[in-house]
C-alpha cells in the first residue's frame, strides 16, 4: 500500500512558508519533475499579479513518442557536435518549458500581457524573443546558462542584451539554496545550482 500524503500540519513552522519569489521558483521546479528530454529539464510558469496562469515543460509535443522513448532524432543524437547543447534546436521537436508555458495560455485564452516568467533555467534565444512577443515583462530564472554563441560572437551578444533590456526584469534568482532544499526535499527534485 502506498504511503498517504500528510496533511501538512506535522512539524509546520510558519518561518518555513516559502516568500512570493520561493513560491513561484517551487511551482517551475514542480512543473520541471513533468519534464521529458533528453537535454537540460526544465519546468516553467507564467504569473500575473501574483496568480499562476499557467505551467509548461519541456518535451515532445502532445500525442507525440516522448523524448526518452525516441521520439526526438536531435536529442537522441546529442553526442554529434552539431546537435550539442544549445546547437540544432531548429532540428529539435521538443517544445522548451517556457513555450509550452506560453502556449497553455493561449491554448485556455489567458492573456499573457504583462505576465511574469518563471522558469527554473535562463532561457534560450528563442524562449526569450517568444516572451517578449507574448507580452512578458519579467523573467526569473534559476540556473544560469549562456546560450550557444552569444559569447563567441560580439555583434551576437550585443543583439542578446538589446533583447534582454527590452524586459523590466531579466534575473538570476539567488534564493537561498539551504531554505529550497528544505522546501523541495519532499519533493524529490535536486536544487538547481
Ligand atoms: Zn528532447
Ligand atoms: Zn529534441
Ligand atoms: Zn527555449
Amino acid at each position: 500500500m502506498s504511503e498517504p500524503v500528510d496533511e501538512g500540519t506535522a512539524g509546520w513552522n510558519p518561518e518555513d512558508r516559502p516568500g512570493k519569489q520561493e513560491y513561484f521558483a517551487l511551482l517551475a521546479l514542480a512543473a520541471r519533475a513533468r519534464a521529458d528530454c533528453l537535454g537540460r529539464r526544465v519546468g516553467a510558469i507564467v504569473v500575473r499579479d501574483d496568480r499562476v496562469l499557467s505551467t509548461g515543460y519541456n518535451g515532445t509535443p502532445i500525442g507525440m513518442p516522448n523524448c526518452s522513448e525516441g521520439g526526438c532524432h536531435r536529442c537522441a543524437h546529442r553526442d554529434q557536435e552539431e546537435y550539442s547543447a544549445g546547437r540544432g534546436y531548429d532540428l529539435c521537436i521538443c517544445v522548451h518549458a517556457e513555450q509550452n508555458s506560453l502556449l497553455a495560455a493561449a491554448r485556455f485564452g489567458q492573456s499573457t500581457l504583462g505576465a511574469t516568467l518563471y522558469t527554473t533555467m535562463r532561457p534560450c534565444f528563442g524562449c526569450v524573443k517568444e516572451s517578449l512577443q507574448a507580452g512578458i515583462v519579467a523573467i526569473h530564472y534559476l540556473s544560469e546558462w549562456v546560450p550557444f554563441g552569444a559569447e563567441q560572437d560580439p555583434a551576437l551578444a550585443s543583439q542578446y542584451a538589446n533583447l534582454r533590456s527590452r524586459f523590466v526584469e531579466f534575473s538570476h534568482l539567488t534564493l537561498a539554496r539551504n531554505r529550497l532544499f528544505r522546501m523541495l526535499s519532499t519533493m524529490g527534485e535536486e536544487v538547481p545550482r
